[in-house]
């Protein structure tokens, strides 16, 4: 907020009135000179003067326990008296005042100064942010919900896997010369089958870890995460006789790990979804933008077709069967999730049969998400 002064504010009162956050300004006293219908809604404004001392009484202004009144030291309005400038104060205000409805609110407060620069009073500007907060609550609970899944994931589902498979395993060695091949054939599937769920459960683990571990934001040498990740993926480079071109890439603030797994899964589909008529060819490179970098993962494989390129991102949404390529559907959703981690955006251009391009952005200064 720039510098107001109590005069410029009469002046702009009527384009007040049109905004849907509330907007008040008081004289050095604490008493209202103006609000708008917003501010009227959001905090209930009464019209006989409130002294600072009731004021937080008086609205009803709590912490963000919901409970705990706030301290007259803390108060907007006896802050931004003082000459305080604050942003995105998170209150609970419930009162019997305007709509009578509790609700959180995010306070921004700054002195107003006369034309000498004195401070002559305070603006507050109040957001109901009671949907957002509302919203983020239920992202809380889901990762914990997610959490707790993740764990039964990895002891109570994984345990009769491993009985099913212990037993085919026995089945297979004490009854070897009474099964005939139409018995084998059906253990062999038994075993895939057990496989396969087990992968699906590794992976179901790494995505709802990806969504609830608190990152590490701290400075990341791309250059070496690729290097490190074509080690891993060598089997798979040697196995398709791929090329793997990585151009320069930046430094930057990142989830180092989570980065690795991002670059691990494009580069390993750029791998798998190859076409059957020539080797891989993968270019991976970046490009300096205004506030962010832009990262691409280019192949030549079998390219997807425009009405799929946004579902893949999706959990579980593959375009092809186990057989022919085998996967679980939950890559791409993990890169999504890692991108939309550090604030970026992560999309894919292709042609079908000539291959298809990942790109995703890493803002410079990522905020990151917790
Ligand atoms: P998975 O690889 O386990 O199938 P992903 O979530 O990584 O799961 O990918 C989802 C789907 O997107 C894949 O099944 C495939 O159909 C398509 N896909 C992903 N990457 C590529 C690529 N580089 N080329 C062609 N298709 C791709």
């Amino acid at each position: 907020m720039s510098t107001l002064s109590l005069t410029s504010l009469h002046a702009i009162e009527s384009v007040f009135e049109g905004v849907t956050f509330g907007i008040v300004a008081t004289d050095k006293q604490g008493t209202v000179i103006f609000s708008n219908g917003a501010a009227a809604a959001i905090i209930g404004i009464d019209q006989e003067p409130v002294s600072l001392k009731d004021w937080i009484e008086h609205y009803g202004v709590y912490l963000s326990d919901g409970v705990t009144l706030l301290p007259a030291a803390a108060s907007p309005l006896v802050r931004a008296l003082a000459g305080e400038e604050v942003n995105s104060l998170e209150v609970f205000i419930q009162n019997q005042l305007g709509s009578g409805r509790s609700k959180w609110c995010s306070i921004d407060f700054k002195p107003l100064k006369d034309e000498n620069g004195e401070v002559a009073g305070a603006l507050l500007l109040v957001q109901d942010v009671s949907e957002r907060k509302r919203l983020s609550d239920e992202v809380t609970r889901s990762n914990l919900a997610l959490q707790q899944f993740a764990t039964v994931a990895a002891h109570d589902l994984q345990e009769p896997l491993r009985s099913i498979s212990g037993f085919t395993d026995m089945l297979a060695q004490y009854q070897a010369d009474e099964l005939d091949d139409k018995s084998r054939r059906c253990m062999v599937k038994i075993k895939d089958g057990v496989t396969r769920m087990q992968t699906l459960i590794n992976d179901l683990l790494a995505y709802s870890r990806i969504q609830t571990t608190t990152q590490i934001l701290k400075p990341v040498n791309c250059d070496e995460i690729l290097a490190n990740c074509a080690k891993t993926l060598n089997a798979s480079i040697t196995q398709h006789g791929a090329t793997v071109n990585v151009d320069p890439l930046p430094v930057v603030i990142a989830d180092g790990s989570q980065l690795s797994q991002l670059f691990q899964n494009l580069v390993g589909n750029a791998l798998k979804f190859c076409a059957v008529d020539r080797p891989p060819v993968v270019r991976i490179s970046a490009q300096r933008r205004a506030n962010s970098w832009l990262f691409s993962v280019a192949d030549n494989g079998i390219g997807i077709a425009p009405e799929y390129t946004e579902r893949i991102f999706r959990i579980f949404q593959r375009l092809h069967n186990t057989t022919s390529y085998s996967g679980t559907g939950i890559g791409l959703a993990v890169c999504q999730t890692i991108v939309d981690r550090h604030e970026g955006k992560i999309w894919v251009e292709s042609e079908p049969g000539k291959g298809s391009t990942f790109y995703f952005t890493i803002p410079e200064k990522s905020g990151g998400k917790t």
